[in-house]
């Protein structure tokens, strides 16, 4: 074991780490339900769903199925050319489940891709229109999008790695991150920036890019929908398109199938992933509308995409039982279940002069400090009381799958208030 972990420290990447002095990681040897099962026989439960995405649990007999049956016929075909039942149904269920207007599917192989993929949309349409100088992207500050290059123009300049790739990554548009609180009323003064933007700029604008309500990766920080209203009108005033990019917020993780749905609002065009797959495969998709799609394709033109691994059957199959499971389960009131649980349980962080703020939705549960928090030893905290937690910069916070138990989330969460303390 201790090899492997040697290797693993000598010559393997893991995210944002250094080559020469990396964190600490640990040898899962296998999981199941919301358990992660160490090489060395410890337990832990899961706090993180493996990033948003392990929805329905570990090792989960539904999913295994799925992924075992098509596995049998064919694990993969190109897409160019070829099609298959599963992206087939996939992209049905995608078009049913998410606002009327979406009703042209783009598979593609991650989170990134997908908004790589959305934002050429955006730019292809312009062009095919006879509006070539509308290219650039409108976006939040306190956003993440992903990372590769037109994401990355699109996150935080501050906390995204605009510093890293000044020269290289596209120069985009961006507006004060909304700071109407979602649990607060709202202020019409925070719409001010982002409107004198888009008033100032929409002449070269393809699209504004946003996570709706919650921010994720940029910061954990959930707004007011009333904001997401706002901007939908000002796009629709200033004819630009809107990009909601729900990777991590869709499929029920903030308490609504999809997070637009808390404004009664639909983009032109949405992202999906993350959850998708319920964390078995690599799979996201990107929804557009047919006013979008036909505008693309006048003239004959064509959406210049098409990653090797489009549509990938086994990841297809895998997301179809997914989504199954999802929707045919009482995921509402579950959601319900795991935010008065996070409510109840992460309140008593308050009293920490350590602690800036406590914030719950839905399945998300983040408690900010005044400091940013030494991960090598959060890490060490956590792991020695059989939780897995891995805060980033001042957020300590939490989107476990849904399949937690009452007793497990509020062991993790007393974990928190521990660590926090
Ligand atoms: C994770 C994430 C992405 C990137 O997805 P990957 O699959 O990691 O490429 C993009 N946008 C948001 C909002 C995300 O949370």
């Amino acid at each position: 074991m201790s090899d492997l972990l040697d290797f693993d420290q000598n010559h393997i990447w893991h995210p944002y780490t250094s080559a020469t002095n990396p964190l600490p990681t640990q040898l899962v040897e296998s999981a199941q339900g919301v358990r992660l099962k160490l090489q060395d026989g410890r337990e832990l439960i899961d706090g993180m769903a493996s990033w948003w995405c392990v929805i329905h649990g570990y090792n989960h007999p539904k999913l295994n199925q799925a992924a075992k049956d098509q596995i049998d016929r064919v694990a993969h075909v190109m897409f160019g050319g070829l099609t298959h039942e599963p992206a087939i149904k996939l992209c049905q269920t995608l078009v049913n489940i998410t606002p009327e207007p979406l009703q042209q599917v783009f598979l593609a192989d991650s989170g990134s891709i997908s908004v790589e993929v959305a934002i050429k949309m955006a730019i292809q349409f312009w062009q095919a229109k006879g509006k070539p100088s509308r290219r650039k992207i409108l976006s939040l500050r306190g956003g993440y999008h992903g990372d590769t290059f037109a994401a990355m123009s699109v996150c935080d300049p501050d906390t995204g790695m605009h510093h890293l790739f000044n020269e290289t990554v596209t120069k985009q548009v961006f507006t004060e991150r909304p700071n109407c609180r979602f649990d607060k009323s709202y202020n019409p003064n925070s719409i001010n920036d982002f409107k004198r933007n888009i008033e100032e700029h929409h002449q070269n604008l393809a699209a504004v890019i946003l996570e709706p309500i919650v921010q994720g990766a940029g910061g954990m920080w959930f707004y007011h929908p009333e904001f997401l209203k706002q901007v939908r009108d000002l796009c629709d005033k200033y004819n630009v398109l809107l990009i909601a990019d729900e990777i991590a917020t869709g499929l029920g993780r903030t308490g609504k199938l999809f997070a637009c749905e808390w404004a009664g609002i639909s983009p032109d065009i949405l992202c999906v992933g993350k959850a998708l797959t319920g964390g078995y495969l690599s799979l996201a998709a990107t929804l557009t509308t047919k006013v979008v799609a036909e505008g693309i394709s006048e003239a004959g033109g064509v959406f210049m995409h098409g990653p090797t691994f489009m549509g990938n059957p086994l990841a297809c199959a895998v997301a179809n039982e997914s989504l199954r499971l999802l929707i045919e389960s009482d995921w509402q009131p579950n959601l319900n279940r795991i935010e008065s649980i996070l409510t109840r349980e992460l309140a008593a962080a308050k009293s920490s002069a350590r602690v800036a703020d406590v914030r719950v939705l839905g399945g998300i549960g983040v408690i900010e400090m005044h400091q940013p928090v030494d991960a090598t030893e959060a890490q060490r905290f956590f792991v020695e009381r059989g939780v897995w937690v891995r805060p980033f910069g001042k957020l300590v916070y939490i989107m476990p799958p849904y399949v937690i138990s009452d007793e497990d989330l509020t062991r993790v969460c007393q974990t928190m208030v521990e660590f926090t303390a």
